[in-house]
């Protein structure tokens, strides 16, 4: 079994919860093909109050997360895992996600994912640890928690045995250089439109070809 662990350090894990929870993600969680937690920065400060960020020097908008409480955490983590997890920090500013690059990071049998919140991340700190940044899009989002939920639906969906069959993304969207092609279900008409008759026509070989020319190439 592809066993891999997937450790994510937040100052939201309640906005993770749901999406670890929920569907096929939570399915492969309970069945231990994967698995998934999520670490409270929060619990790693070492000060009363429990504060995680500060003002930036040289003066500025917002405020910069600490780097020792996501220091700490990450070290719990290695810990944790008796090894050091390969750490993606979620960035705009980072390399754009693709299914491709997503794909490659599945040598990995151990990654931790860093969430971002407030105006930045103290740069020692991804100098430090920080193995790759990664932007899900040419816009910013208030925190990398979304960001994260991205990157790991898309990575644990082309782990084998998180769906029922390779099938099920290897004929999809973007994984060999295609975008899907139309589906149909019940009923065979719908306001007026009946599906491709092609399609219940029974014929195999000539409802793959269907697929296929139906599917578009990404130039
Ligand atoms: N001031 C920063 C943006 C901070 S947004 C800048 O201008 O670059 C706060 C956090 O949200 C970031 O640290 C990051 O973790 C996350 N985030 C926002 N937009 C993102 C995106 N497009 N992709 C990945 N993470 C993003």
């Amino acid at each position: 079994m592809h066993q891999i662990n997937i450790d994510i350090l937040t100052l939201f894990p309640e906005i993770c919860e749901v999406v670890i929870n929920s569907g096929i993600i939570g399915r492969a969680v309970k069945k231990g093909i994967i698995n998934v937690k999520c670490h409270q920065i929060r619990d790693f400060t070492t000060n009363k109050h429990k504060k995680v960020d500060d003002s930036p020097f040289g003066g500025g908008y917002g405020m910069v997360m600490m780097a020792e409480p996501i220091f700490r955490a990450f070290n719990y983590v290695c810990e944790l895992r008796n090894t050091k997890p390969y750490l993606i920090f979620m960035s705009p500013k980072g390399k754009m996600l693709s299914q491709e690059n997503a794909k490659e990071k599945l040598i990995h049998k151990n990654i931790a994912i860093l969430c971002g919140r407030y105006e930045a991340v103290d740069e020692r700190l991804i100098e430090e640890i920080v193995d790759e940044q990664i932007s899900i899009g040419n816009y910013v989002l208030t925190g990398g928690e979304l960001p994260a939920m991205v990157f790991l639906d898309v990575l644990l969906r082309m782990i084998p045995d998180v769906l029922p069959s390779k099938v099920c993304f290897e004929n999809e969207s973007h994984y060999n250089n295609l975008l899907e092609h139309p589906q149909y279900t019940r009923p065979r008409v719908w306001h007026d439109k009946p599906v491709p008759e092609v399609l219940i026509s029974g014929n195999h070989k000539e409802i793959e070809k269907w697929k296929l020319e139906n599917s578009i190439e990404i130039k």
